[in-house]
């Protein structure tokens, strides 16, 4: 338990994973859903987007599946060609005697009043349908005459026969196959976990795009970073960042988001407590909406300097007038 939690810290720290799961928090995508493609098979458009390309997406999908951030239903089946490992099957309905997919699907009927029963065809006449025993007209279906079952003739060597043998047929090779070659390998749809949900709050929405910002304006950043203090512990900051080249001087931010209308004072002394003790060159709230009155005069007498906004592009002005 505590192990997959460690996990997921880690994978919350990867830019990639980020922008994924902005996309369930901020309501772009609610379900994120596989689309077919008969050249490739099935894809997930959104995170081949995220990645720049195919080839790490199930490896992506099944690290956060695992670790139990993202949950899983199962979507489909899809069936692999053992030769050419193409998706783009065709299932053929074949003739059991001769194995022929050249078959014939009909219906067989039965009169009702004298109990003749044939396919479909041999009761048909131009439009209408009439008994070759009785030579009755049969006018009303599932009274006078009802549906008995599907009887399919085959073309190749006539025989005929009620349930067909299944193959497969390779679009891309057109090899043809069994049941007992082909290869089967589930597809889901993937949601966000709504039990770990809170591990993303709604701060962290800001942390992506002010990270993106940070490193596009030269710093080095982390986030969440883990910084040593002179007491020896290790402390926890959603963001530390240092322009590279120079000697380094190091801002920490915290991200706080009001419950109400404005930030309260305790993300200010949880964010005094560490920087005491990591004694950093620079420390940021960054809170949105605002800060609180109260909250404000604190923050000046701990020397932490205030960024409010309600979004990520307000938060980002502000940012480039702080740190520049
Ligand atoms: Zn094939
Ligand atoms: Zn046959
Ligand atoms: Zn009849």
């Amino acid at each position: 338990m505590q192990t997959e939690k460690l996990e997921r810290m880690k994978l919350y720290k990867d830019l990639h994973v980020q922008v994924f799961l902005n996309k369930f928090i901020s309501g772009e995508i609610s379900e994120l859903q596989p689309t077919f493609d008969p050249k490739f098979g099935y894809r997930y458009a959104e995170v081949e987007a995220i990645l720049g390309g195919s080839s790490k997406v199930e490896d992506f999908l099944n690290k956060l599946y695992e670790t139990k951030v993202i949950k899983r239903k199962l979507y489909d089946k899809i069936l692999y060609c053992p030769n050419c490992g193409s998706q783009n099957i065709s299932t053929h309905y074949c003739c059991p005697y001769c194995k022929s997919f050249n078959i014939k699907k009909g219906s067989l009927i039965e009169h009702v009043k004298c109990g003749y029963m044939d396919v479909e065809e041999d009761f048909r006449k131009g439009k209408k349908l009439v008994c070759p025993k009785c030579r009755e007209e049969l006018k009303k279906p599932d009274v006078d005459h009802r549906k008995a079952g599907i009887w399919c003739t085959c073309k190749d060597c006539g025989k005929s026969f009620d349930i067909p043998v299944i193959k497969h047929f390779c679009r891309d090779c057109q090899a043809g196959f069994t049941f007992e070659d082909v290869e089967i390998r589930d597809v889901y749809t993937y949601t966000l976990n709504e039990e770990v949900k809170g591990e993303i709050t709604a701060g962290w929405i800001f942390v992506a795009p002010i990270k993106e910002f940070l490193i596009e304006s030269g710093f080095v950043v982390e986030a969440p970073a883990f910084l040593k203090g002179k007491s020896g512990a290790n402390h926890m900051f959603d963001i530390s960042a240092y322009k590279k080249g120079n000697a380094r001087k190091v801002t920490v931010m915290d991200v706080a988001t009001a419950t109400e209308d404005a930030v309260s004072e305790q993300p200010v002394i949880a964010l005094f407590a560490k920087i005491y003790d990591v004694a950093p060159d620079s420390a940021i709230l960054i809170a949105i909406p605002k800060l609180g009155d109260n909250a404000k005069k604190m923050a000046d007498l701990y020397n932490i300097k205030v960024i409010e906004g309600k979004n990520a592009k307000g938060i980002t002005n502000a940012l480039k007038e702080k740190l520049f």
